[in-house]
């Protein structure tokens, strides 16, 4: 079995000595899982987290842990290097991808948010807030849109001062005056949906990842 297209290194680990294995977010496959021989040693064009390129996986059977070829584009981590707080957002996005993604799920849709970001975070002052954008993509995705734009008791589109937790929906200051302290007050924030990535986390039976818990 042969897939070829286009996407983004966003996770390696040591296999032996030699090879690693790697993680790559495709646009058309969705998250592909292989090995790279001989990764750990090579000279020249050596893997990097943060590459985009051409990605070819082979695998003689469909189960198999594939073998990746990667010829890499562009390393899109290399803007972010000077700026520890766009590298943060980076590695937390890929280690949500890593950990709460399915493998070989096609998600374009993610795939080109992913891309977006990081073409942010090279420019933008305000790495969170492309972060925050980023982090509510993955949470629609996952199938918890936040909806922030009318009340969900009484349809008001004014005053709107909470979000549910278990709902995901905007509550405006009337309703959500006797819950309270059972509300998120917004604006929303990367401490909000920190809250609704870990609650996935814990249904998909997964650690919420170190490099997200920090922010
Ligand atoms: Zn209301």
């Amino acid at each position: 079995m042969q897939i070829e297209t286009t996407g983004i290194l966003i996770n390696m680990r040591p296999f032996s000595e030699r090879d690693v294995v790697a993680h790559i977010f495709t646009k058309d496959n969705g998250v592909l899982v292989g090995m790279f021989r001989g990764g750990a040693v090579a000279k020249k064009n050596r893997p990097l987290v943060g590459q985009m390129g051409n990605v070819s996986w082979n695998a003689r059977l469909d189960s198999q842990l594939g073998v990746f070829h990667f010829e890499s584009e562009k390393n899109l981590s290399a803007p972010l290097l000077l700026n520890p707080d766009s590298l943060k957002c980076m590695n937390a996005a890929f280690a949500l991808i890593y950990s709460l993604i399915p493998e070989r799920e096609p998600n374009e849709t993610l795939y080109n948010e992913t891309i977006k970001l990081l073409q942010d975070l090279s420019v933008s002052k305000e790495p969170y807030d492309a972060y925050l954008n980023w982090e509510t993509s993955l949470l629609k995705d996952l199938g918890y849109a936040l909806d922030l734009s009318k009340c969900s008791g009484c349809g008001k589109q004014e005053n709107l001062c909470y979000l549910s937790p278990k709902t995901g929906r905007a509550v405006c200051s009337e309703c959500g005056a006797p819950y309270i302290d059972k509300l998120y007050r917004l604006p929303l924030s990367l401490n909000i949906t920190k809250r609704f990535v870990s609650s996935i986390c814990d249904i998909q039976g997964t650690d919420m990842p170190n490099v997200r818990k920090i922010f």
